[in-house]
C-alpha cells in the first residue's frame, strides 16, 4: 500500500492554524494527520479531532453531488434528488437573477464565514458580491467584540509571538480554554513551567481543562472581567508595581488612569466579580512581581454585550506593569492583522460599493424575519447563498432564524461538505471539497506564519471548491472580474506578488513563511500602532463603533450585560467543547462519543436546591423559550453560573432546537458582535 507524507495547513476555525503532515494511501485516502514537527508554532502537536481526521474526511455522510430538494424543507437527505453540476448552477443563477429582477440586488445575501479559514475559498464569495452589488455582510459573530476591545488599547491585531510563551515567567490565559481549543497554547506554557518554573493563571467562569491544570484559577461571573482587570490595576499602582517610566514613554494618560482606579479597589470589583478581595490581590501581586507575564486573551470573556469594554481593560494590564518590553511578557489577543495580505483580487474590493446596504451576520434570525432594525427601507431578503457555515445551529435566536429558512418565499443554495441543519433548509445542496482537495493560502491568529496548503487529495465523488463554485456561478451570471477567470492557485500567486510577498514558486519549502517583526516591533518598543505611538488608556471608542456612548473613558466594568432578576438568576455560557469546534465536528463518531449528550453544568448546591442529581433532566429557559438537557454537578464555578458546551445539532436536543434557542442576537457594543455568554436564563427540573 503507498503511502507518502504530504505537508498542509488546519483550515478549521482556530487561532493555531497548525502546519499539518497528513499520511497520504494510494494517493486517494488519508491516514494519520500529524502536527509538523519542524513549524516552531505548531511543534509536532495537533487536537484529537483533527489527528482523526479521516473520520471527517471519509465520512459516509459527506455531499458526493449536487441535489435539488422535492420534499419538505428540514426532512434531510431523502428530501432531495441528484442534479447535475450544470443544473444545479443554472437553477442557483435563475433563482438569484429572479430576486434581484423582483427586488433589486440588495435581496440577495450572499452569507458565509470561516468554516475554512483559507482566503480564497473563504472569501471568494465576496467577489460575487460586490460585482453583483448584493448586500454586504458585517462579521460580526465571532470578534466584532474581541477586535474592537483590542484595537481600542494596543491599535492593531497584533501582539507578542506566542512562542514567547516559552519565555515567560507568569502564564494568564484569560477568557479561554486552550487545553480543549487551541492545544498548542499548552505546549509552550508546558515549557515554561518546565524550563523557567512559570506559574500558570487561568481566569474563567467555571472550571476549565486549563483551569484544572492551573496554580491559580480565578472564577469571576461572566461579564466582569473589566472590573476584575480594573482592580488589578488599582492595586498595582497602589503596591509598587506600575512602571511609570515606561508609561510616560510608552502611554497616553497614565496619570488620568490612576486616578480613574482610585475607586476601582478590590472591595468594589469582589461586589460585582463575585470573587474574593483576596483572591484578586493575590492575582494582582503575582502579576506585578513578574515582568515576564505573558497574557493570553481567548475569545470567552469578549461574547458579552460589555465585551469590547473587557477586553480593552485586561489589554491595559501590561501597559501598567511595561511587561510589554520584555522577552516573554505582553499580551497577544490574535495575530491575523500582522500580515498585510492584499484582498483586492479575492475578494473584489475593487468592486466594492461603500452604500450597498450592510447586514449584520448574527442577526441573520431577525433579518430572515423581517426586523425594521435590519432591513430599514430596503427589501427582503429573497435569496441566500450559503459558505462555510451552519447558521441553523450556529447563530444566536435559533427560533428566529429557523422561522426565516422556512419562509416560502425564501431561495436559499448552500454549498457544504455534509446534509447539515442548513443544507437541510436549502432549494439547492452543493457538494464541496474539503482542505485536503483544494488549494489555498492561511493566516494563523495565534502565530507568525503565513502558510500555503496545497490540494493533497483529489477532490470526493462530484465535489467541488468553493472558489470553483463562486466562479462557475459568475460566469452564468455575467459577472466580470479577473478573479473569476483564475485558478484558486493563480489567484493565491498573484495576491502574494500585490502583496509584497513571495509567489507561490519562491515560498519557502513546506509552505511556512514565518513573518514574525522584529523584537522592538512585536513588543512595541518603535510604538504602539496608534496614531500617536502609544498604548491608549484613554480609547477613541467613537472612531471603533457607532455605539460608543455607552463606553467608559477609561478602562471599566460596563453594565450593560443581561444580568439576570428574580425570574431569571442563572447565567449561562454556551462554551466550546473539546470535540466540535462549533459545528464542524458534532457529527465524526468519536467527537460524539466523547462529548455524551447536551449537558449543563450546575453548582452541586444548587442542583441538590433543584432536588436532581447527575444525569436528571433540567429545563433551562428564559423569555425566548427553553429546552431540556441533561444536569451534571460541577464545583469550581459560582452558584449563579450554567454552562452547557456545544455546539450540538438541534436534533441532538429532545425538542429539536439547541442552546442558541436561549441566546440573544443583540449587538454588542460598541459596533455589534454576539454575546453568547451573555444570557439569563432559569433552571427547573424536566
Ligand atoms: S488545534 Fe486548531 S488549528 Fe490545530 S489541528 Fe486542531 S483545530 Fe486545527
Amino acid at each position: 500500500m503507498p503511502l507518502d507524507i504530504v505537508p498542509t495547513v488546519c483550515p478549521h476555525d482556530c487561532p493555531s492554524a497548525c502546519a499539518l503532515e497528513v499520511e497520504r494511501i494510494d494517493g486517494r485516502r488519508l491516514g494519520r494527520v500529524r502536527g509538523a514537527g519542524s513549524q516552531s508554532y505548531t511543534r509536532g502537536v495537533v487536537c484529537a479531532k483533527v489527528a482523526r481526521y479521516a473520520e471527517r474526511q471519509h465520512h459516509p455522510g459527506r455531499l458526493s453531488q449536487p441535489l435539488r430538494r422535492i420534499g419538505e424543507k428540514g426532512a434531510g437527505l431523502n428530501a432531495f434528488r441528484p442534479v447535475s453540476w450544470d443544473a444545479a448552477l443554472d437553477e442557483v443563477a435563475e433563482a438569484l437573477t429572479r430576486a434581484v429582477q423582483r427586488h433589486g440586488s440588495e435581496t440577495v445575501w450572499p452569507y458565509y464565514y470561516a468554516g475554512t479559514m483559507g482566503l480564497v475559498q473563504r472569501d471568494s464569495i465576496n467577489r460575487l458580491r460586490h460585482v453583483m452589488r448584493y448586500s454586504r455582510e458585517d462579521l460580526t459573530i465571532c470578534s466584532a467584540l474581541s477586535d474592537a476591545g483590542w484595537l481600542a488599547g494596543v491599535g492593531a491585531k497584533r501582539g507578542v509571538d506566542g512562542r514567547e510563551i516559552a519565555k515567560s515567567d507568569l502564564i494568564v490565559v484569560w477568557g479561554g480554554n486552550p487545553v480543549s481549543t487551541q492545544v498548542n497554547v499548552m505546549t509552550h506554557i508546558a515549557t515554561a513551567r518546565r524550563e523557567r518554573g512559570a506559574r500558570l493563571i487561568v481566569v474563567d467562569p467555571y472550571r476549565t481543562a486549563t483551569a484544572e491544570r492551573a496554580d491559580l484559577h480565578l472564577a469571576p461571573l461572566p461579564g466582569t472581567d473589566g472590573a476584575l482587570a480594573c482592580a488589578v490595576m488599582h492595586v498595582l499602582f497602589k503596591e509598587g508595581y506600575a512602571d511609570r517610566a515606561y508609561m510616560m514613554r510608552y502611554t497616553d494618560d497614565p496619570e488620568g488612569l490612576e486616578a480613574h482606579l482610585a475607586t476601582r479597589d478590590p472591595t468594589w470589583a469582589a461586589g460585582i466579580t463575585g470573587l474574593s478581595q483576596d483572591e484578586i490581590v493575590g492575582f494582582a501581586r503575582l502579576y506585578g512581581r513578574a515582568k515576564r507575564s505573558y497574557i493570553r486573551v481567548g475569545y470567552g470573556f469578549s461574547r458579552s454585550r460589555n465585551g469590547s469594554a473587557q477586553l480593552f481593560a485586561v489589554s491595559c494590564l501590561p501597559a501598567v506593569t511595561g511587561a510589554w518590553a520584555h522577552e516573554g511578557g505582553g499580551a497577544l489577543y490574535s495575530n491575523l492583522g500582522l500580515v498585510a495580505i492584499d484582498h483586492t483580487l479575492i475578494e473584489g474590493l475593487d468592486r466594492l460599493d461603500p452604500s450597498i446596504r450592510m447586514l449584520d451576520q448574527s442577526r441573520i434570525g431577525p433579518v430572515l424575519t423581517g426586523d425594521p432594525r435590519d432591513l430599514g427601507n430596503g427589501p427582503p431578503v429573497t435569496a441566500l447563498f450559503v459558505q462555510n457555515t451552519n447558521p441553523m445551529v450556529v447563530a444566536p435566536e435559533s427560533r428566529l432564524v429557523h422561522h426565516g429558512f422556512a419562509r416560502s418565499d425564501l431561495f436559499a443554495c448552500v454549498h457544504e461538505q455534509f446534509m447539515t441543519e442548513t443544507a437541510a433548509m436549502a432549494d439547492i445542496v452543493l457538494p464541496a471539497t474539503t482542505f485536503l482537495e483544494h488549494d489555498d493560502i492561511y493566516l494563523g491568529g495565534a502565530h507568525t506564519y503565513l502558510q500555503l496548503g496545497r490540494a493533497v487529495l483529489p477532490p470526493y465523488a462530484e465535489c467541488r471548491s468553493n472558489h470553483d463554485v463562486i466562479n462557475g456561478l459568475a460566469e452564468r451570471l455575467g459577472a466580470r472580474h479577473p478573479g473569476f477567470v483564475m485558478s484558486a492557485i493563480e489567484l493565491i500567486d498573484r495576491t502574494l506578488q500585490l502583496s509584497g510577498l513571495p509567489n507561490v514558486e519562491s515560498f519557502p519549502h513546506g509552505g511556512r513563511l514565518d513573518c514574525c517583526p522584529s523584537f522592538a516591533t512585536g513588543h512595541f518598543l518603535d510604538g504602539f500602532p496608534q496614531t500617536d505611538k502609544r498604548f491608549h488608556f484613554r480609547p477613541d471608542w467613537q472612531a471603533i463603533g457607532p455605539e460608543y456612548a455607552r463606553l467608559p473613558a477609561f478602562p471599566d466594568h460596563v453594565e450593560a450585560i443581561d444580568d439576570g432578576d428574580p425570574e431569571r438568576p442563572f447565567r449561562l455560557v454556551a462554551a466550546p467543547s473539546r470535540s466540535f469546534l462549533n459545528t464542524s465536528f458534532n457529527n465524526t463518531p468519536s467527537s460524539v462519543a466523547r462529548e455524551g449528550r447536551p449537558t449543563a453544568l450546575v453548582h452541586p448546591e444548587v442542583l441538590a436546591g433543584l432536588r436532581l442529581a447527575d444525569g436528571d433532566r433540567v429545563r433551562i429557559g428564559n423569555q425566548r423559550g427553553s429546552l431540556v438537557v441533561r444536569a451534571r454537578g460541577a464545583s469550581g464555578m459560582q452558584k449563579r453560573v450554567v454552562i452547557v458546551e456545544g455546539l450540538w445539532p438541534n436534533h441532538a436536543f429532545e425538542e429539536g432546537i439547541g442552546i442558541n434557542l436561549l441566546t440573544s442576537a443583540d449587538p454588542g457594543l460598541p459596533r455589534g458582535g454576539a454575546v453568547f455568554h451573555d444570557t439569563s436564563v432559569w433552571l427547573r427540573p424536566a
